[in-house]
């Protein structure tokens, strides 16, 4: 038994729940997901001396680095800024290798982290949540996993990630291929060899551009199925030099500082003072020469008006364009690699190691399959445009039910009975991306209507715990025994989200933050645009004002609390 656990048997709400109904443990706080999030969630919620139990249905910790093992799988927020500041030790200690941290080392950091901090003795690895039921009784939450077992919470926290939920499409026939089939997002374990083989690649987003020269290089023949092509900026990885990490250890709580305060999206570069307009066409060509050589997402941060204004952003996406046009010999294919139905960076712009250069390859073929969709997958590879193509093993590079898929896939029942499906049959509610009305004592990290998706995920994942355990810690303080988002609050942020990502040009795209990638889904631009630095003021004054726009109510007595 841990301290942890020792504390939570010892503590009245357990001996209630022990006395009531020895069928369900009880937890103060229960946590779904041991990814980043996850786990910096323990160690705070440790810190509180809440008896908290994580749930994690993969056997490591990790999440998206624990499930994402495809080859080629790497950062595209470069290693000294994707990584927790919340202990100086840990960020002196550690050193990173690369420019972008390869996926392996971005595992080894997360286990790291778990042995640092002595983590797993409260994460039940293996085991998924199924259901959690509002009990209104009790303002306290019943929690059942995949193997029956009932636990009891008073507050349950969705750390369930807005990446984890992989989709392979409902192609016909697709239980018939006799060959091997792989999703980037749920990539075996053991090393999977292409070597001599005929090998299909469907999709070519960030997962299939940075995986697709990787397959190249072993693959017989590599055969990439393309619906809408993207923009890709090379990443220009290399190795980290010990003075340059030293030039970031030397002065990291100022520059984290900068991070989670002064930035729209968490990482620090430099910004943008003009418009791309306002320099002359031969201005711009050399500035975004120099963004194109030095490589990474910064390209998109070269005016401050390419996310707004279509015909600066216009600019950006023709250069781009361009130099599809000089790296790809063959101009029939390179005209399918240029995008032209979307502004650039409205769906994720994406890094990449040679991936343009990789179509120059004799051994691989890029087929448009914008009007001529893959028609089924046959025993021997799949048909689009009435043509069978046969393969030894098909990957699909297809991505995820973003943001909301993983809470869609757990019975989350508030109020009155009322899942969260249905709440947002529309598309999803929130207020600040942390809770929902009629979910009363339930927070979601980096939830829809937060910045999220938009940011260096680390900095958003630490804003939100930091925020939630203060704010539980307040509760526990005050003898509040219930919060929740008001309707007007949620309303208010709701429209709030929407009006600021409809100044810009993000909606213009059929994107996953859209919720287009999956048929059927609502479509919403679901993550906050307006910058981590503004979100991270509201949040804070919404503490400083005693949680406005929350309902809290004064705890119920303890003998009722246990389920
Ligand atoms: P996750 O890492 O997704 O962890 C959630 C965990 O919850 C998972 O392990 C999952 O198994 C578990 N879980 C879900 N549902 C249940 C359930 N019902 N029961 C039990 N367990 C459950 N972000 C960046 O900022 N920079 C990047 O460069 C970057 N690269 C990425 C590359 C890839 C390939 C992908 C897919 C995402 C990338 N992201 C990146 C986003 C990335 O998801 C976040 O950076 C971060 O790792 C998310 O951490 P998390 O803990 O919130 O969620
Ligand atoms: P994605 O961006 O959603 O790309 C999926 C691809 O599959 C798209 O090209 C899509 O085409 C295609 N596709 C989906 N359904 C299809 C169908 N039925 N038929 C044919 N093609 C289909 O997914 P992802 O590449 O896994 O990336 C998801 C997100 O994860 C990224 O945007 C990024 O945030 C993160 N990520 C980051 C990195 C990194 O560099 N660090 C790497 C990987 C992932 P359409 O575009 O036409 O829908």
């Amino acid at each position: 038994m841990t301290d942890v656990q020792r504390k939570a048997a010892a503590s009245p709400i357990a001996n209630n729940s022990a006395a009531n109904n020895s069928a369900a443990k009880s937890y103060d706080v229960i946590v779904v997901g041991a990814g980043f999030a996850g786990m910096y969630l323990l160690h705070r919620l440790r810190g509180l001396g809440l008896s908290t139990r994580v749930f994690e249905q993969g056997s490591g910790v990790g999440g998206t680095w624990y499930w994402n093992r495809y080859p080629g799988a790497r950062c595209d927020i470069e290693s000294m800024q994707y990584s927790y500041s919340f202990s100086n030790e840990l960020q002196q200690e550690w050193e990173w290798t690369e420019r972008f941290a390869a996926q392996p080392e971005i595992l080894k950091y997360a286990n790291h982290v778990a042995d640092r901090f002595n983590l797993r003795s409260d994460i039940q690895f293996n085991t998924r949540i199924v259901s959690t039921v509002f009990n209104e009784d009790t303002d306290r939450w019943t929690v059942t996993t995949d193997d029956g077992q009932r636990y009891s919470a008073q507050h349950v926290i969705m750390a369930t990630g807005t990446l984890s939920n992989a989709r392979t499409p409902d192609f016909k026939g697709l239980s018939s291929f006799k060959g091997k089939t792989y999703h980037t997002g749920h990539w075996p374990h053991e090393s999977v060899d292409f070597t001599g083989l005929r090998v299909g690649v469907v999709g070519t987003g960030s997962s299939a551009i940075q995986s697709i020269p990787v397959i190249a290089a072993q693959a017989k023949h590599l055969t990439v199925f393309q619906r809408t092509p993207n923009f890709s900026i090379p990443a220009r990885n290399h190795d980290l030099t010990p003075d340059y990490q030293k030039s970031w250890k030397d002065d990291y709580p100022e520059l984290r500082r900068r991070a989670r305060e002064e930035t729209r999206n968490g990482v620090i570069g430099a910004l943008p003072t003009k418009g791309a307009l306002e320099d002359t066409p031969e201005d711009r060509h050399k500035l975004y020469d120099i963004e194109w050589e030095r490589g990474g997402l910064h390209f998109m941060s070269s005016y401050n008006n390419l996310a707004l204004s279509k015909e600066a952003n216009d600019t950006a996406a023709e250069y781009v364009r361009n130099k599809i046009a000089e790296m790809v010999k063959d101009p029939a294919v390179a005209k399918l690699l240029q995008p032209t139905t979307y502004p650039i960076g409205t769906k994720r712009i994406c890094l990449d190691t040679d991936y343009y250069d990789t179509f120059n390859r004799d051994n691989v073929t890029l087929v448009d399959i914008r009007n001529a969709p893959i028609e089924q997958i046959t025993p021997n590879g799949l048909i689009t445009g009435g043509k069978e193509y046969e393969f030894d093993a098909i990957v699909f590079a297809t991505g995820f039910d973003a943001m909301t898929g993983s809470f869609a896939k757990v019975e989350i029942r508030g109020r009155d009975g009322l899942t969260l499906k249905e709440k947002w049959a529309e598309g999803p509610k929130t207020y600040l991306g942390l809770m929902v009305t009629g979910f009363p004592n339930m927070f979601f990290i980096t939830g829809p209507g937060s910045p999220s998706v938009l940011s260096n995920m680390i900095v958003s994942i630490e804003q939100h715990v930091d925020w939630i355990t203060d704010c539980l810690d307040y509760l526990r303080k005050n003898k509040i025994g219930a919060m929740e988002a008001t309707q007007p609050a949620e309303d208010h942020w709701v429209a709030h989200v929407n009006e600021v990502a409809f100044k810009t040009l993000y909606p213009q795209a059929n994107s996953w933050y859209m919720g287009a990638n999956i048929p059927g889904k609502p479509q919403v631009f679901m993550p906050y645009i307006g910058g981590v630095h503004v979100y991270r003021n509201t949040c804070n004054e919404v503490a400083a004002k005693g949680y406005e726009g929350f309902a809290l109510t004064a705890e119920k007595q303890r003998a009722t609390a246990a389920e």
